[in-house]
């Protein structure tokens, strides 16, 4: 079964009037209780917490704001969380764990060395890492915490992110909206007047945008829309195979092909992209198979023109946002601009052009979400806390099928093809089209995942049919309907139909959910507590030399060179356990990877 591109053949949405409010509970404040506000994100976490009145990042152990939401095991068992983790990310992918959040309130299992591990435990375990960091810069034990999820998480995911808490023995007793965070970093619940605001939040892989109704302190979110597989990454991907073929039509080398390169390319790319944030023009030095570099100039005016296509697809969440809050986009208020790639001079004057006004962007776009968790803290000790609901019932995961895509000479099996995408209001009920991916095929077998990872094996399988019924005949030459239909009770019915012969099979399934039950968090909790964490007076030198050795992965020739001779000197001296050469190696190591840029 092969996807067809423009296959969508009919779509119906309905607005649902059942609300579901979080619990707002005004507790006293005491002054010496350390309370922080946490954004556990995809990619990043932050801890926030009040000064005054102003909200602040705390750095974590290693001085850094942002801490990598990834999870790596080495072979003795140990395990490593932040920075280091994500540093192994490229030496030992498959004992390093990110994205994880992605699967909050599944039954989906991530292993290595002997270990396993839910998604809850894996975000329990950033959860613990934050708070010791937050209690080191803070002097004291943390008391309580206020965490963010996204607007889209089911009952199912914000109970698995409280399980984490449990897990992680941090007491939460608020649990808020990421756009509602936004919203209260910039102080939009504190207006005398009716408001509605537009969150844009442009991350790495996802675009989510939700819009809200702020009335007398109570913040609404009436519409929320996103697209689970477009980010910053695809902006990074498009200047990519710009400069490659630049390269290749200048050199004849294409810089894609060796894995090396490549990872190279896409280093310098991303500090590329980041830099034409603010420069109209910047000079890449491009890594060929030898020593050598080749500078490649681009200017911002030629990404942008490279950018469009993605760019166009930020339109489509906007308006299905819109949509379902039932409001225009002159009918809004102020938007908010939440995400490192909001950045982007480009997606800030889209969001100026869609809007017809300035969006607010003062506040650091990766900060926002973990001021406005630190705001809510503020709020609690004296103003009652804002109300903060969502007013729709919304599918929590992508639903879809597996399908085959045909790539030149290769085939690759098991894509996900989303037929209802996360965030859509529910109930609904949408169709599409697919065709036959062999000759000759005679049934089809429809497997129906959830979830949010573009291969099927990463989602959970909801369940699978075989459909008969279908005429022999070329590949791609029969069409087969595939329609969603979602209620508001989480039961799902997939109707297939054999376009030509009419044939159609329903079945039905249950919305799939692994909720952890008592005896499991109480083993998971023990089991947190039997883990063999990587000491934390360690890390800053761990990190170091995780990050060296995926840097010495990708470089090559003298540079490449540099960093083995003082990659041995830092373990020289952390052997001989020289307090100061080791300060001294260590601080050469993070130069000479600054120098590479990497
Ligand atoms: P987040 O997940 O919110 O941390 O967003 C990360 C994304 O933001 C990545 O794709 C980064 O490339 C992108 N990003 C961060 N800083 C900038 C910048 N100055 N200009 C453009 N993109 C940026």
């Amino acid at each position: 079964m092969s996807n067809h591109g423009a296959g969508s053949v009919a779509t119906a949405q309905m607005r649902s009037c059942r609300t579901f409010a979080l619990p707002s509970t005004v507790i006293p404040h005491v002054a010496a209780r350390n309370i922080i506000g946490i954004d556990l994100g995809t990619t990043y976490s932050l801890v926030a917490r009040m000064d005054g009145d102003r909200a602040i990042v705390l750095p974590n152990r290693l001085g850094e704001t942002q801490t990598p939401s990834a999870v790596s095991i080495t072979a003795q068992g140990e395990i490593l969380v932040g920075a280091p983790a994500r540093a192994r990310a490229v030496t030992h992918p498959d004992a390093t764990f990110r994205n994880f959040k992605r699967d909050m309130g599944t039954d989906r299992v991530f292993a290595a060395f002997g270990l396993s591990f839910r998604a809850e435990e894996l975000s329990a375990m950033v959860l613990k890492q934050l708070a010791a960091d937050a209690e080191e810069a803070l002097g004291g034990a943390i008391d309580e915490a206020v965490v963010t999820v996204p607007a889209y998480f089911g009952e199912l995911q914000r109970r698995a992110t409280r399980d984490a808490c449990e897990i992680a023995e941090l007491y939460v007793e608020r649990i808020i909206n990421e756009p509602t965070a936004a919203a209260l970093a910039y102080g939009l619940d504190r207006r005398d007047r009716e408001s509605r605001i537009a969150i844009l939040d442009l991350g790495g892989g996802t675009f989510d945008v939700s819009v809200l109704e702020i009335i007398e302190g109570v913040i609404e979110i009436q519409g929320t829309a996103g697209d689970a597989r477009l980010g910053g990454e695809d902006f990074l991907e498009a200047l990519v195979d710009h400069v490659a073929k630049r390269v290749l039509g200048t050199h004849g080398f294409d810089p894609r092909v060796e894995p090396a390169t490549r990872a190279r390319l896409l280093e310098t790319c991303e500090q590329a992209k980041r830099r034409l944030s603010t420069a109209k023009q910047v000079d890449l030095r491009v890594p060929t198979t030898g020593e050598e570099t080749v500078v490649v100039t681009v200017t911002r005016d030629e990404v942008e023109r490279l950018w469009q296509p993605t760019l166009q697809k930020l339109h489509a969440p906007i308006r299905r946002a819109l949509r379902d809050a039932c409001v225009l986009p002159r009918a809004i208020d102020e938007v908010v601009l939440v995400g490192g790639a909001t950045r982007m001079p480009a997606v800030q004057q889209l969001a100026n052009e869609l809007f017809g006004r300035t969006p607010l962007t003062n506040i650091s776009p990766d900060e926002a979400v973990a001021h406005g968790a630190a705001i809510q803290v503020g709020l609690k000790s004296g103003d009652p806390a804002p109300e903060d609901m969502v007013a729709t019932d919304i599918a929590p995961f992508s639903i879809g099928v597996s399908t085959v895509e045909n790539r030149g000479r290769r085939t690759l099996q098991g894509v996900f093809s989303p037929i209802l995408e996360r965030g859509t209001v529910l109930p609904a009920s949408r169709v599409e089209r697919f065709v036959t991916a062999a000759e000759n095929q005679t049934q089809i077998k429809i497997l129906v995942y959830q979830g949010e990872h573009s291969s099927c094996e990463d989602n959970t399988l909801l369940g699978e049919y075989e459909l008969e019924g279908i005429h022999k005949g070329a590949a791609g030459e029969e069409n087969i309907d595939v329609r969603f239909s979602y209620d508001l009770n989480g039961l799902l019915e997939v109707d297939m139909t054999v376009v030509s012969t009419a044939v159609t099979k329903t079945l039905v399934v249950e919305r799939s959910g692994g909720k952890m039950t008592q005896p499991q968090l109480a083993d998971a909790r023990d089991s947190l507590q039997r883990l063999k964490f990587h000491p934390r007076d360690a890390l800053p030198n761990t990190t170091a030399l995780a990050r060296a050795e995926s840097a010495f992965v990708e470089l090559r020739g003298a540079q490449r060179e540099a960093l083995g001779h003082a990659m041995r000197s830092f373990r020289l001296a952390l052997e001989e356990q020289r307090p100061t050469e080791i300060e001294h190696a260590r601080r050469q190591l993070m130069a000479l990877l600054g120098d590479f840029s990497l």
